[in-house]
């Protein structure tokens, strides 16, 4: 590059200089002298722009005075420069700058972001070479800023849009309140909310769940910090749809400037919805640490294997590959894992190898227990198939079950040992099994003692097989039993049990014992039994006479006590004889001193009695007499008082078996009163008797002649009223002869004397018809005969065939007995009662009458009580007796005729029969007749 420096350009250069500082505009002239581009001159306007003094520019170099901001790498302001300059100073051309960001420091050094439209246009000399470069910059800082904003915004709508569609949970809350300025759909939804109910509102008074959450304190944090808060897989409750719900976030809280003076005013929060992933992975998380504590803790053995086959295919070992810790315990195996089973088990058998590779080549899984010889134990197995095809692994899940099997062999011997035991037991065994006591065993004593072979009960429910004692309790007993393993046992209770021929009561000493597992579970119930009907029978017998010499002792307390017995007991070995107080009194003795058989008893006697008494004491002590029974009554006189007593003795003598008199032993009792009593009563009984003769002789003697003025009454009644008929007969026919021939002559009022005339000697007529009906029942003909009464009744209703129809009367009729009797009579009784329970019926009512018959017995006789029974009027009962008096009568003639004769004659008919006549009635209640004749 040449460089002209002559004096015309010195001046040039001056000119341009003076140019420059009144020039307009952001110019500087610099010289052309790479790489310094030394600045001549800069207008004020630049100088003004960026903050710098003529002097502090002007002379020096371009990038001395303007750096460049080497702080930002993005600041590429210098090098944009330097190569322009360069065109400008190779090609002599304006090189138009694209805009430029050219920082300019301020006066602390400080930065700040500048944007230019730059160019630099070359002056050139005559010879066409550059000399200076005018470098012209317009600040446009202001105006980049504003485009650049506005891409900006574009792209911030473009992301709010974004947001408000995104899948994840944003809200721009604001302000000291943070009130909710904006949410996008997301949230709406994990809220439950509609925007206008919370959007423009404090956070916590649209989602006051939110409270007490520490998100208010991480706003407050971005707040003051002014940086971001990213936080995962927190941990927020929502109420969604009222209900609280656990949600998780993946959390960004960015600070939000509501204005561009760099304060933050609020908080931007996007939250990403994490809650299914954070669950999954929880769960997974738990299912692996359940699986390794399982694993782990697992009271199973287990290991993963894997098998090792040989050239051929054929399996020839396996391998270890993860064993849990029970597996060592369970195999004894130490260190299995990476070993193979022959390495640790050389003999190992080979159908283990097989069993597992089973289960490798064919995924399937089995289940066996297996026992193995060269490791001296028994497995319980399961093994399955894992991993692919080409793994051969397997799982096994074992339990060493040696314990279980050795109890299980001792068990079957015990158990065999247990049958033999109670099959040779000398009593009664057996094991009833299940709780319905199912005969597993028993032993011939105890199917004697059910009375039914083994055929009958082996294997079934005892009470199905034996049902005659299934209400008797023990069902009740065998399930406590079997339920609450107490034993049961009874002693002497008694069971109702099928016998040879019948059912019968035995007694056994029982005992129930629970009968157990090994592993201590009840499986059933066994029994014992003794047969001890015999022990308990005489034990039975015992008690009832032990019962029965105590109540008969309690009996002869009391009655000794209320009868004042004295007592006396002789021992006939040595002749000691003892006497109570009362025997001494009975004897006359005050003291208690001894008492001899001679002086204190017979000689005691009254001398009448004295031989008596001994004669028979003689007797009670020979056993062969008298049994040793002794009941005698004799007289004492008192040794001290002199006093006469009545005494009844009763007694027993004991005897040796060879028949000696041993013991004897008695009462006394004080008879004096009843013998006295007696003795009156005596006299008085003949005193009276002597009267009562008397008095009898009189008696008959009157009755012969009352019966003697009977008959004459009678006779004299019947001759009476025979002889009467025929007079009342001639009374009757005259009168009717009488008033027919005068009967044209006649005034009203004498063929009304004529009427009464008339009716009287009917009346009159009939009276004497009675009388004589009656005569003739007081004579009992000499002879009975037997009577059918229903005949009689029959008879009678046909007599009264008339009456019955007019009265409507209803008949109904029992079926009455045959009596002995006389016919004629009892045809007059029934004719009597019928008849009158058709004429004492009710003017508007129809009589009812009802005759039967039963059988009853009356003052130890035997009678047919046969009862008339109407529906009429009745009568008063006070007049019950006296109806049956002669010519006794309750009604008016005016409205019923009659004569009061025919229930006299009732009576005496039931008289003559020996019977008995009652009658019951109430006025308006009808009545009935009763009559008791003897079968
Ligand atoms: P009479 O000829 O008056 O019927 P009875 O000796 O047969 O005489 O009866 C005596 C009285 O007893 C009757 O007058 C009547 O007042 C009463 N009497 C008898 N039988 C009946 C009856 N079945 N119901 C009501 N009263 C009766």
């Amino acid at each position: 590059m040449t460089y002209d420096s002559s004096l015309s350009s010195l001046y040039e250069k001056a000119a341009y200089i003076k140019l420059f500082d009144a020039l307009a505009g952001h110019n500087l002239l610099l010289e052309a002298n790479p790489p310094l581009f030394t600045i001549l001159a800069a207008s004020p306007q630049r100088l003004q722009d960026v903050g710098m003094t003529k002097e502090a520019v002007v002379g020096k170099p371009l990038f001395e005075a303007h750096p460049g901001n080497s702080d930002d790498p993005t600041d590429n302001g210098v090098s944009n420069l330097r190569s322009s300059l360069d065109h400008v100073l190779r090609y002599k051309e304006v090189h138009q700058l694209p805009i430029q960001r050219y920082d300019l420091p301020d006066e602390q050094g400080r930065f700040s972001e500048k944007y230019w439209r730059a160019s630099n246009r070359p002056v050139l000399n005559d010879k066409g070479d550059v000399i200076y470069i005018i470098h012209t910059a317009d600040e446009i800082t202001a105006e980049i800023k504003a485009a650049q904003r506005e891409i900006q915004m574009a792209g911030v709508e473009k992301i709010f849009s974004l947001f408000m569609h995104a899948p994840m949970v944003v809200g721009l809350v604001n302000g000291d309140d943070y009130v909710l300025e904006m949410a996008n759909e997301a949230a709406f939804k994990l809220w439950g909310k509609q925007p206008q109910e919370i959007i423009g509102k404090p956070i916590l008074q649209g989602l006051p769940e939110l409270m007490d959450q520490g998100i208010i304190e991480r706003f407050d944090q971005v707040r003051t910090s002014g940086k971001p808060y990213t936080a995962h897989e927190v941990p927020v409750t929502s109420l969604v749809n009222g209900r609280r719900e656990q949600h998780y976030f993946n959390l960004v809280y960015q600070p939000y400037y509501s204005r561009s003076d760099a304060k933050v005013t609020g908080v931007f929060t996007i939250s990403h919805d994490v809650t299914e992933q954070v669950l999954a992975k929880r769960r997974t998380e738990e299912s692996e640490a359940k699986y390794q504590t399982l694993f782990n803790s697992m009271d199973q053995g287990f290991c993963i294997i894997e098998m090792i086959f040989d050239a051929n295919n054929k399996p020839v070992d396996y391998r270890f590959l993860e064993v849990n810790p029970m597996f060592e315990k369970q195999t004894g195996l130490i260190d299995a894992t990476g070993k193979t089973a022959k390495q640790l088990v050389p003999d190992l058998e080979q159908h283990w190898i097989d069993l597992y590779a089973k289960v490798a080549l064919t995924g399937e899984a089995v289940r066996f227990t297996e026992g193995s010889e060269a490791m001296r134990r028994w497995f319980d197995v399961f093994a399955f198939d894992i991993g692919n095809s080409h793994q051969y692994k397997v799982a096994v899940l074992f339990t060493d079950i040696s314990e279980h099997k050795k109890a299980e062999a001792a068990l079957k011997q015990s158990e065999s040992n247990l049958r033999n035991m109670i099959l040779q037991s000398p009593i009664a065994m057996a094991i009833l099994r299940g709780p319905s006591f199912v005969v597993e065993i028993a032993n011939d004593r105890m199917f004697e003692l059910w009375g039914r072979g083994p055929g009958e009960l082996l294997n079934k429910s005892i009470f199905e097989g034996l049902p005659e004692v299934r209400n008797q309790g023990y069902e009740e007993l065998l399930t406590g039993v079997y339920n609450t393993g107490n034993r049961f046992t009874a002693l002497g209770t008694s069971v109702t049990v099928p016998r040879k021929e019948a059912i019968g009561t035995i007694y056994i000493n029982l005992l129930y014992e629970a009968f157990r597992e090994a592993d201590g579970s009840i499986s059933g119930v066994m029994a014992v039994a003794t047969d001890v009907t015999e022990q308990v029978l005489a034990r039975k017998k015992l008690e009832e006479n032990e019962a029965a010499l105590e109540a008969a002792l309690e009996q002869v307390r009391l009655s000794k006590e209320a009868a004042e017995l004295g007592t006396f007991d002789m021992d006939l070995k040595n002749g000691a004889m003892h006497w109570d107080k009362r025997c001494r009194f009975l004897f006359g003795i005050s003291h208690d001193r001894s008492v001899s058989f001679d002086d204190d008893f017979i000689k005691r006697l009254h001398p009448d009695d004295q031989d008596r008494v001994a004669e028979v004491v003689r007797r009670a002590f020979a056993k062969s007499l008298s049994n040793g029974d002794y009941d005698v009554e004799y007289r004492t006189i008192g040794a001290e008082d002199g006093i006469v007593r009545w005494v009844r003795a009763k007694g027993k003598v004991y005897f040796t078996p060879d028949e000696k008199p041993l013991r004897f032993i008695g009462s006394v009792l004080d008879i004096t009163p009843q013998v006295n009593a007696l003795q009156r009563v005596e006299s008085l009984v003949a005193q009276r008797t002597k009267e009562l003769a008397a008095a009898n002789d009189n008696l008959s003697t009157l009755n012969k002649e009352l019966q003697r003025s009977n008959a004459n009454l009678e006779e004299f009644a019947h001759a009476a009223s025979h002889d009467l008929k025929e007079p009342i007969r001639k009374i009757h026919f005259f009168t009717h002869q009488l008033r027919e021939k005068l009967s044209a002559h006649l005034k009203e009022s004498e063929v009304r004397s004529f009427s009464r005339i008339e009716n009287a000697t009917q009346r009159m007529g009939n009276l004497i018809d009675d009388l004589l009906l009656y005569s003739h029942v007081s004579h009992r003909p000499l002879e009975t005969e037997r009577v059918d009464l229903g005949e009689t009744v029959q008879r009678v209703l046909e007599d009264l065939e008339l009456d019955i129809e007019e009265k409507k009367a209803v008949v109904k009729m029992g079926k009455l007995p045959f009596v002995n009797g006389y016919k004629r009579q009892l045809q007059q009784l029934f004719q009597n009662l019928i008849s009158n329970a058709i004429k004492y019926s009710k003017v508007d009512v129809p009589p009812t009458i009802d005759i039967r018959a039963e059988e009853v017995e009356k003052t130890a006789t035997r009678y047919y009580r046969i009862s008339v029974k109407d529906n009429g009027i009745g009568f008063d009962p006070v007049y019950a007796d006296k109806i049956f008096q002669m010519f006794a009568r309750l009604h008016g003639r005016a409205e019923y005729s009659g004569t009061g004769v025919g229930l006299s004659i009732v009576k005496k008919v039931v008289e003559n029969h020996n019977g008995l006549i009652a009658v019951e009635s109430e006025v308006n209640e009808g009545s009935v007749f009763k009559i008791y004749l003897p079968q």
